[in-house]
């Protein structure tokens, strides 16, 4: 349109309302293609971070609904029972089973015939009463995720230790929030979510993302979210290293005469990937 055409008030006028119809028209016809898909809540929301859906979206999938147990150490409708106190079914290995708990008897560590990646465990113990040693060798077992990466487990009731080696520790990386260990002899609680790493591209042991760990010991939170900085050392420094995306979980035998008991060992399986929450059916 040149500018001669709008030398005229009238024109000008003219096309103004012409060009306002039509941005009318143009609107209501892109608020009707997007109805179905798009409801009055969600115009106007953001895109929420890391998502394919925006913040409060009305059409991202629900939760799930699972029942959980009557009690709080007792499996939901979704756990997988790794041990409910009657044999090793489960387990490679020749620990001793009686009284509904299982016990380390330096025969090795066990692991689960399954292998897990991310995941939320439920596993009580009991250091040995009266305890025996001190330090390190004193109620020493260890809940390792993946094969790899250890929680600690140890009889710290009146026993200092280095602090992460204490119970609760991320072992050698992170020492626990607050020490909420009972006497030896009590059963304890764990209750631990696991994320496992990620690792980048096909080959190599550098990481995408981390591993992280949040632990409650008898209820207490003693690890929020703590980063895994590689597999279990001992005196040096961890480190990544590739593995597959699923490995066994190991329940570990110090391996000098420690009989730490074990019971009621529950896991759920978790995929803890935001694709995987934001994909689910
Ligand atoms: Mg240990």
């Amino acid at each position: 349109m040149s500018r001669t055409t709008l030398k005229t008030p009238t024109l000008r006028i003219a096309a103004a309302v012409l060009a306002a119809a039509l941005g009318a028209v143009g609107y209501h016809c892109i608020r009707q293609v997007f109805a179905e898909e798009e409801s009055g809540w969600n115009r106007g929301l953001p895109q929420q971070h890391k998502s394919i859906w925006k913040v409060h979206d009305d059409r991202r999938p629900k939760p799930p609904p699972v029942a959980p147990g009557a009690e709080c150490r007792e499996p939901p409708a979704d756990a997988i029972v790794l041990f409910d106190g009657e044999d090793l079914s489960r387990w490679n290995g020749k620990w001793k089973v009686e009284n509904g708990y299982m016990e380390a008897n330096s025969t090795g560590s066990i692991t689960t015939k399954d292998s897990f990646g991310d995941c939320q465990l439920h596993i009580e113990y009991m250091a040995p009463s009266p305890p025996q040693k001190g330090d390190q060798a004193r109620g020493n077992s260890g809940i390792i995720l993946m094969t790899h990466y250890e929680v600690q487990v140890l009889d710290n009731y009146d026993n200092p230790t280095y602090s992460d080696g204490y119970i609760g520790a991320v072992y050698g990386q992170h020492p626990p929030l607050v020490l909420a260990c009972r006497k030896p002899g009590e059963w304890q609680t764990y209750d631990i979510v696991f994320r496992a790493p990620r690792f980048k591209g096909e080959t190599g042991d550098e990481v995408e993302e981390p591993g992280r760990v949040t632990v409650f010991l008898n209820g207490v939170l003693v690890q929020h979210n703590a980063e895994i900085y590689g597999w279990v050392a001992y005196r040096s420094l961890a480190k990544n290293r590739r593995h597959p995306d699923r490995l066994p979980l190991l329940l570990q035998d110090h391996g000098d005469r420690q009989p730490v008991r074990f019971r009621n060992i529950w896991i759920r399986e978790l995929d803890l990937s935001w694709e995987a929450i934001d994909n689910r059916k």
